[in-house]
């Protein structure tokens, strides 16, 4: 089994780069698990036709803590992706990382992963700030590999400079490491120039470059990825050589140190 993650600062594209590359695997006839790890709840939107799906905090919200079962957080997308969203929590009550940690532990106890049986699970996680929750897929041994999404605009590059950090220090016992920046284009001026500038000082490589293109709008409004959507594009062209680029960057295999599958430091 692979286990990645995106990282990038919210609105950089995580979902939708992550939504195109599980489709692309799919497509490749790999099982896919998407797990969106941000409170807006639309990682996988475009997997399932625009509609938002229950996510795991809402699910126990209205069911109450002990009567959620796997079919209420599961749902089969594109390609027989499966989808889950973590979820928020109410606005004002409570802290965006810990619905992760909830939505973690729930999948776990309700068996979602016996009846998915990934063979990529792919972690879609919010990274403006990396603290409690949010850095659960890397702390709690979740996530193998760290992709970060970033275009060259400044703010964006600082949050992958921070998501890189706390990879650096709190990959548990080195279990998460950093696999490349996905450079996601704002087309901003020399963007190429001053990603590869801020790499140089970070450490680590260019993975892909995505290029802007109003395909990913066409296929959005028709609640689709652009591997759905427009499959002859060269922007699916692109989606399915960054998918090819991850299969390659990732390890395959399961754990060796008798931890759960899933969260291998729980
Ligand atoms: P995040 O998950 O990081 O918050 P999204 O994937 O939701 O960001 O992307 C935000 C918006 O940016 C999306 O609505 C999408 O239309 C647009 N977008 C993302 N990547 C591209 C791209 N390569 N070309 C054109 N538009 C893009
Ligand atoms: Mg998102």
């Amino acid at each position: 089994m692979r286990k990645i993650a995106f990282y990038g600062k919210g609105g950089i594209g995580k979902s939708t780069t992550a939504s195109n590359v599980s489709a692309a695997l799919s497509d490749l006839g790999y099982r896919v698990l998407q797990i969106g790890c941000d409170p807006k709840a639309d990682s996988t939107k475009n997997l399932t036709g625009g509609r938002s799906v229950m996510t795991v905090l809402d699910a126990i919200r209205q069911k109450g803590e002990e009567n959620v079962i796997a079919e209420d957080i599961l749902y089969r997308g594109y390609g027989n992706v499966w989808c889950v969203e973590a979820g928020g929590p109410t606005p004002g009550i409570g802290c965006a990382g810990r619905g992760i940690i909830t939505a973690f532990e729930k999948l776990e106890e309700t068996g979602a992963y016996e009846i998915c049986k990934p063979d990529i699970i792919l972690y879609d996680v919010l990274g403006d700030v990396v603290c409690g929750g949010f850095a659960m897929p890397i702390r709690g041994g979740y996530a193998r590999e760290v992709f970060v999404v970033s275009s060259g605009e400044m703010m964006s590059l600082y949050a992958a400079s921070n998501i890189i950090s706390a990879v650096r220090h709190f990959g548990k016992r080195g279990y998460a490491s950093f696999a490349g920046l996905i450079l996601n284009r704002r087309n901003i001026p020399d963007e190429l120039d001053l990603v590869n500038k801020a790499l140089e000082e970070l450490g680590g490589d260019l993975t892909a470059v995505i290029p802007r293109d109003p395909a990913v709008q066409e296929a959005e409004n028709l609640g689709k990825t652009v591997i759905e959507a427009l499959p002859g594009s060269a922007q699916a062209a692109c989606y399915r050589s960054l998918a090819e680029e991850i299969l390659k960057r990732s390890e395959d295999k399961e754990e060796e140190d008798g931890g759960s599958m899933y969260g291998a430091f729980m």
